[in-house]
């Protein structure tokens, strides 16, 4: 299974250690042919790059494509969820200058309102400090159905680490990702992902992408634990949007 593509990469513009260049750099080393620079959107909490930096990022990348021609350089994004009805931290005249939008559930973020903070992130310390079942289960839901809002009102390429932090129901999102076009990630960085996991968004038809998560140049392009996943899981180069069968110089 080649791995082509890394649309899950961070720099300093958020809390990443490289620039863009030096991902795009490792990328090249990698033998990547797409390389994708997928920022948080600005309501993480300290970490969280402001608006304006994207169209800065824009102007970097499109310097760097006359200069690397051997590869295609993207602007990403890494959407925070902050409403329980799945509004996102980027507006849309921003969504629309990116080439492609990733969305993920972090627990350190902004919230549009107390209310919303309090459910999608007090409530989920809570149950996680608490181990609290019936309180785990409404979070899982409430969750899940804010991912599932975002999903349909946005044209969202990639969830990523879907269940990492926050939970959530993983048939239910595997549905309606799969309805909409949305692939499910099977992150490198965080490893938490297990083949259960998998298997079951598998079963309900959805499709995965697999991202390094690198918040450092070197990492870009490193897949090796999400590849495990994957094929432990039972999953062919069909069933990931960056994969092919074709083996070209990265090796895995
Ligand atoms: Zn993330
Ligand atoms: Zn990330």
């Amino acid at each position: 299974m080649n791995i082509w593509a890394d649309y899950h990469t961070h720099t300093r513009y958020s809390h990443g250690s490289g620039s863009i260049e030096q991902n795009v750099k490792s990328a090249i080393k990698k033998g990547l042919s797409t390389i994708g620079i997928s920022e948080h959107g600005p309501a993480n909490i300290g970490i969280g790059p402001k608006l304006g930096d994207f169209y800065k990022m824009r102007k970097e990348i499109e310097k760097l494509k006359n200069i690397y021609t051997n590869i295609d350089i993207l602007l990403g994004c890494e959407a925070n969820i902050v409403s329980l009805d799945g509004k996102l931290d980027i507006p849309d005249e921003i969504l629309a200058n990116l080439d492609y939008i990733m969305v993920g559930l972090h627990p350190m973020v902004w919230a549009q309102s107390l209310g919303d903070g309090f459910h999608l992130f007090v409530e989920n310390t809570l149950a996680k400090m608490f181990r609290n079942a019936t309180l785990k289960e409404r979070v899982m839901k409430q969750n899940t159905n804010a991912l599932v809002r975002a999903i349909k009102s946005k044209n969202i390429k990639i969830i990523t680490h879907p269940g990492l932090h926050l939970p959530i129901d993983t048939e239910q999102l595997a549905i309606i990702a799969a309805k909409n076009e949305t692939a499910l990630e099977i992150n490198a960085g965080h490893g938490y992902m297990t083949e259960e996991y998998v298997r079951i968004a598998h079963a309900n038809g959805a499709r995965f992408a697999i991202g390094s998560d690198a918040h450092h140049p070197k990492d870009v392009g490193r897949f090796d634990k999400a590849v495990d996943i994957a094929r432990k899981a039972g999953l062919t180069a069909e069933d990931i949007i960056n994969a092919s069968t074709v083996k070209e110089t990265v090796l895995l």
